[in-house]
Parts: C-alpha cells; sequence; structure tokens
C-alpha cells in the first residue's frame, strides 16, 4: 500500500508513520509514506500562506483550496490508478471509521488523506477529490494528524505481514462480534494478584470456553447494541 499524506506539519506526522507498527509496516515492504508539506504548494505571492478567513463571516480559518489541489495534482501524477484510490479527508462530520471500513481500506493500493485544520477545508477540496470523510469520534481536535493517524493505524495493522500474527488482530474486539477478553502474562503471581487457574491448567478446550464466557460477560455489560447483534447471530447459526 502506498499512502500520501498532505500536512502543514510534517513533522508531527512523520514521527508517527516511523515508530512502532507503522514504522514496522514500512521496514517489512506492507506500506510506504510520502508525506507532503502544504506550505510547499502554497502561491509564494500570497506570502505562503495557506488559510484565509470565511466567506460570509464568522469566526476560525479555513485552508484554502490551492494549495490542497497542487499537492493533489502533485500527488496524482504518480498514482497507479487515479478511480481506484481513496482520498480520505478526517472530518468529525464525516462518518464515524469503523473495524468493518478498517478492513476495507487495508485492501486499497493507494491511498491519501488530507489533514484539516482552524474550521476544516476549503468545501471545493472535499466537493471534487475527498472519496472518504471520516470521523474518529464525537468529539473536535485541533487538526486532522492525529485523526489522519488513528484511521492509518488502523488500516496498516490489518494489512497482511504487517503486524507478526495477523490471526491475533482478527481475534480483536470489532474484528468479532463480541469484545476482547482478559490477558495476563508472567508472573503467573504478581505482588498476591494471581492469574486464574484455568489458564495455567494447559486444558485448552476449557481455556476457550473460559475467554469465550468473559467476553460475554463484558460485551453484555458495556455494549448491549453488540451484545443483541451477537444474539442474533448466535440465533441464526442453530
Ligand atoms: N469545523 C469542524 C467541525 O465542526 O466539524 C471542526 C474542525 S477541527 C477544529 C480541525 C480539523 O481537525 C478538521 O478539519 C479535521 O481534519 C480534524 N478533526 C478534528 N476532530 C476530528 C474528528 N473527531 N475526527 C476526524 N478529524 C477530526
Amino acid at each position: 500500500m502506498k499512502v500520501h499524506i498532505i500536512t502543514p506539519f510534517p513533522e508531527m506526522v512523520n514521527s508517527i508513520v516511523e515508530s512502532s507498527i507503522l514504522g514496522k509496516a514500512r521496514e517489512r515492504g506492507c506500506v510506504e509514506y510520502q508525506i507532503y508539506n502544504l506550505f510547499d504548494f502554497s502561491d509564494k505571492s500570497s506570502n505562503k500562506r495557506i488559510d484565509d478567513y470565511p466567506f460570509g463571516g464568522g469566526s476560525g480559518m479555513i485552508l484554502k483550496p490551492e494549495p490542497i489541489f497542487e499537492a493533489f495534482k502533485f500527488i496524482e501524477k504518480g498514482l497507479h490508478d487515479t478511480n481506484s484510490a481513496r482520498v480520505i479527508y478526517p472530518t468529525p462530520d464525516g462518518k464515524l471509521l469503523n473495524q468493518d471500513l478498517s478492513y476495507e481500506l487495508s485492501r486499497i493500493d493507494e491511498i491519501v488523506i488530507i489533514n484539516g485544520h482552524y474550521k476544516g477545508i476549503d468545501q471545493r477540496v472535499r466537493d471534487s477529490m475527498v472519496t472518504d470523510e471520516l470521523s474518529i469520534g464525537d468529539y473536535v481536535l485541533t487538526g486532522g494528524e492525529l485523526a489522519g493517524m488513528v484511521i492509518l493505524d488502523s488500516i496498516v495493522r490489518l494489512i497482511p505481514d504487517a503486524i507478526n500474527s495477523k490471526e491475533s488482530a482478527d481475534l480483536d474486539s470489532f474484528s468479532q462480534p463480541l469484545l476482547d477478553g482478559p490477558h495476563y502474562t508472567r508472573p503467573s503471581n504478581y505482588k498476591d494478584m494471581k492469574t486464574p487457574e484455568i489458564l495455567l491448567s494447559g486444558n485448552h478446550k476449557e481455556i476457550e470456553k473460559w475467554f469465550r464466557e468473559k467476553r460475554e460477560e463484558k460485551t453484555k455489560l458495556r455494549r448491549p447494541d453488540l451484545w443483541e447483534k451477537y444474539k442474533q447471530l448466535k440465533e441464526g447459526s442453530r
């Protein structure tokens, strides 16, 4: 997968894509990142301005259309297939990101992420090039970098070979109908806080049953919406 990121703060994005799983996925050849500084595409005659006042009044600034269109034009020249590429604009008024969408995007070859700032970006950018307006939750951040990286992280970890165990990702919350259960590691007894005996028993069938019960308990308590879906699935499979 090739990911193109347009941002006025490349250093923020750089530090994230170079670390942890996102960095490892690049080392493993699963993903390539290209980061574009929005200021490099600003009009020199406007003193490298990337934002301006909103038409119609009101407070807050808007990211100007020209630098984003110019950056996109530059990226577009190198895309293999403009039609299948997805152009993501992280925005609180977008569709709420979920695991199904992350799986879908993990199968795309080319992704462009446009990070907004201030009040957002000029509507003409949204209308003409964005394919996916995505929100990471019902709250507002100051800029698109963190949101864009949340979206990217959730996608990249689902690319085969990006992480050591794809099977583990496929068992996580939202990849399965139930939330994930409790996990323990060594030492089995830490300051008198003990690991449940069953996990040390080596009885795989009983361990699996225990995990499922814990996942069910947690899902029922914390996510009645998922619990209802799970019950329907279970009934349907009988
Ligand atoms: N005026 C916008 C609104 O009310 O919907 C909020 C703009 S926000 C202050 C600045 C930028 O941060 C947005 O353009 C977007 O790129 C990013 N952002 C903030 N919150 C976000 C969220 N919950 N999901 C995705 N992106 C978000």
